[in-house]
């Protein structure tokens, strides 16, 4: 070959070379070359073939060439004939750096001389190298990209965006990086596991897959799939790459778990207020920083649970959804108000001077708003609210012992009559110290005999015969002497002890009356039962089976229920009570006028006696409304073919008029008082002889 040739070859390299570095892809460099080689050989078809494949072709038989054809053109010079346009020329070259292959140039008519092939060997040298150069700087171009994207996904995490944001951020990001293949996480959904959620882009069924898992703090969430490049299915690289965005949806709902359950440590999940936790710590951070005072309204619901019982527990969860808003609603914007469970709900007030008066003036207000009925499910329900109020400044800086005054304070308010604000003062934590230790001390009562029963004589005013006992409870307390029901009861009942105890009574007292049932066969026997025996599953069978083991019928047997007692859960309690009624066992509606709604009770109820309250039974000389209203109840009481018994008669002239309005039974000191079960039986011996006579 003579110099100026090699100069010209050598000069067509450089320029070949200068074209190849402007491409930026392997693609796109494949598809210059078969143009440029066509161009400078004057050939009709330029062709790149790599790993045994026509990567490229240019030229007039760009469609019409067969592969096959071309693949069978070796290295060198040869001839391959095309249709329609006759033998044709071909030359090859095979270039070897990081990947291998051939170009291939094929031209009618003339055949290639010498330098021409030199020329095609030194082009494919050239095209090899710059290949190898393109594909590490796409390489380094696509972990660029890739660091971007992970950045940018992040950012993301740390800025806690939303996680379906952040979710598609990261399916999009990986498809993006992938070349473009589709990319989606399939998370396992907790309710549905066979239902995934799915993210990002539907796949293919068809489509070969590579995936990885998704974690949320090592337990399996998930799964992040991407479709695999069907020319480099198992490609390592991309495998890890897949994995460093599954590391990232990891991470995302991790965090998104940790807000989430942050979220539910704090709030109540119903009404969404925070909860005693965010209180308490809401309420140290103002007392520590708070140059002015700082109170704490505990705010009690007053006839919550008739509302829950009645209307369903939804109707209840509506119902404390509806109070939030109407406390918020009377609260300064940043006022801390939460709800502790149940129907408890506090609010921390800070103001310019949280004196007795500002407090308690908010705790007035938020009695208004609350005592305007409530609409649920087209009913109306009426709640008010008891509040306590606690001052800083005035008894301690600790918040958890405000609060504890706060709700001392809320204990008085409900005793007090409800629907009112109190404020603590030191006097009443004795008091409900006090409280809770006659509590402890009633739990082991009953396991160390301390309970006893005394009993009351029911009698006929007509003649003053004793035709029936009740049963009244006693607590033979170790140190303090003998407690009155009306001061334990309520504690029993609070702690729920009072079903055992009640238990208890009820066996006892059945024990006693069969004993004395040899005095008088017909005697009854009345016992007392709370709001919580009535509420408990077992209460039927543990009456039937005390008539059991006393050997009594059920005619024996009279319950006494206080109107409040059932008002609590009407409907369940006259389930129960009508069952007992099915055994022949009696109803006795006690302190009858005292509860709010007596009339509709005696329609509604399987009652037989009504007992008519002793506020009612004053004394002949008073005459004042309620001797109007005790005749009204016993005329009622008849009318209703109730029996009517009148309680606490002390005097005779009491005793005088209800046999005038014909009231059939009566209780009360004039008779007798309570006593024990030795007096008892004399009182009913002597009575028994006396009739015998
Ligand atoms: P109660 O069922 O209305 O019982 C009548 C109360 O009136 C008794 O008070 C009795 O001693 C009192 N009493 C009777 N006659 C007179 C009188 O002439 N004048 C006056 N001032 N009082 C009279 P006690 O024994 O203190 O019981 C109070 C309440 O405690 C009972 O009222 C009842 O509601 C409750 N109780 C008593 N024993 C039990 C029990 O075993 N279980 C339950 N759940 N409650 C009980
Ligand atoms: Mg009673
Ligand atoms: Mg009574």
């Amino acid at each position: 070959m003579d110099f100026t040739k090699e100069l010209q070859s050598a000069h067509q390299l450089v320029e070949f070379l200068t074209a190849m570095s402007r491409c930026e892809t392997v693609e796109d460099a494949t598809r210059t070359v078969a143009e440029l080689i066509a161009e400078e050989f004057d050939a009709e078809i330029g062709a790149v073939i790599s790993a045994g494949r026509v990567v490229a072709t240019f030229g007039f038989g760009q469609q019409r060439v067969p592969e096959s054809l071309l693949k069978a053109v070796m290295p060198g010079v040869g001839e391959i004939c095309f249709d329609g346009i006759g033998p044709c020329h071909t030359l090859s070259a095979e270039w070897q750096a990081g990947s291998d292959g051939q170009l291939t140039v094929a031209r009618c008519n003339e055949a290639f001389n010498y330098s021409e092939r030199h020329l095609l060997l030194g082009m494919a040298g050239a095209f090899g190298l710059a290949l190898d150069m393109i594909r590490v700087l796409e390489r380094q171009r696509h972990e660029k990209q890739v660091l971007e994207v992970l950045l940018d996904i992040q950012r993301a995490i740390s800025h806690r965006e939303p996680l379906p944001n952040v979710l598609e951020a990261i399916t999009n990001g990986a498809s993006q990086v992938l070349y473009g293949r589709a990319v989606s996480l399939l998370l396992d959904d907790a309710q549905d596991p066979s239902h995934p959620i799915i993210s990002g882009a539907d796949l293919s069924s068809a489509a070969k897959t590579a995936s990885a898992k998704v974690h949320i703090h090592g337990v399996s969430a998930g799964t992040l799939v991407a479709e695999l490049d069907p020319e480099t299915l198992d490609n390592e690289d991309e495998l890890a790459l897949l994995h460093a965005f599954a590391e990232h949806a990891s991470l995302a709902l991790a965090d998104a778990r940790s807000l989430e359950e942050v979220e539910k440590a704090f709030h109540d999940p119903l009404t969404g207020l925070p909860n005693r936790r965010l209180f308490l710590d809401r309420l140290s951070q103002a007392l520590r920083h708070e140059e002015c005072g700082v109170a704490v309204l505990f705010i009690d619901l007053d006839r919550f649970k008739a509302v829950n019982d009645t209307l369903g527990h939804d109707a209840g969860d509506e119902l404390l959804c509806a109070v939030a808003e109407r406390i918020r609603g009377v609260m300064r914007a940043d006022t801390t108000i939460a709800r502790f469970g149940g129907d408890e709900f506090a609010a921390l007030v800070q103001t310019d001077s949280a004196s007795e008066n500002a407090a308690a003036s908010v705790g007035k207000r938020i009695i208004e708003v609350l005592k305007t009925p409530f609409s649920l499910n087209g009913q109306l329900a009426y709640v008010g609210a008891t509040v306590g109020v606690a001052h800083s400044e005035a008894h301690c800086l600790q918040a958890d012992a405000l609060l504890r005054n706060a709700d001392i304070a809320m204990y008085h308010g409900k005793e007090a009559g409800r629907n009112v604000v109190i404020t603590y003062h030191s006097s009443m934590g004795e008091a409900l110290l006090e409280r809770q230790v006659l509590q402890t001390d009633l739990q082991g009562a009953l396991g160390s005999g301390e309970l006893l029963l005394h009993y009351q004589p029911i009698v006929d005013l007509s003649t003053g015969r004793p035709l029936g006992l009740e049963a009244l409870l006693r607590w033979q307390h170790p140190s303090r002497g003998l407690i009155s029901p009306s001061e334990f009861i309520p504690l029993a009942e609070e702690t729920g002890a009072i079903v055992d105890i009640g238990r208890w009574v009820l066996n006892q007292a059945c024990l006693q009356l069969a004993a004395w049932r040899w005095i008088d066969t017909k005697m009854t026997i009345s016992v007392n039962v709370s709001a919580s025996q009535l509420r408990d599953s077992d209460f039927a069978s543990d009456v039937l089976a005390a008539l059991r083991l006393a050997g009594l019928p059920g005619s024996a047997l009279i319950l006494e229920i206080t109107e409040t007692a059932l008002s609590e859960d009407m409907e369940l309690a006259l389930e129960t009570l009508s069952a007992l009624k099915d055994v022949g066992i009696s109803l006795a509606l006690d302190d009858f006028g005292t509860g709010y709604s007596a009339l509709s009770h005696l329609r509604m109820l399987p009652v037989d006696i009504i007992k008519i309250d002793r506020s009612f039974v004053s004394s002949a000389s008073e005459n004042s409304g309620n001797d109007r209203f005790a005749a009204m109840i016993v005329s009622l009481g008849h009318a209703c073919q109730l029996s009517v018994v009148a309680e606490g008669i002390e005097e005779y002239a009491q005793l005088q008029s209800f046999r005038a309005l014909g009231c059939d039974l009566g209780q009360g000191y004039f008779f007798m008082h309570p006593g024990d079960a030795v007096a008892v039986e004399s009182y009913l011996v002597d009575w028994s002889r006396q009739t015998d006579d």
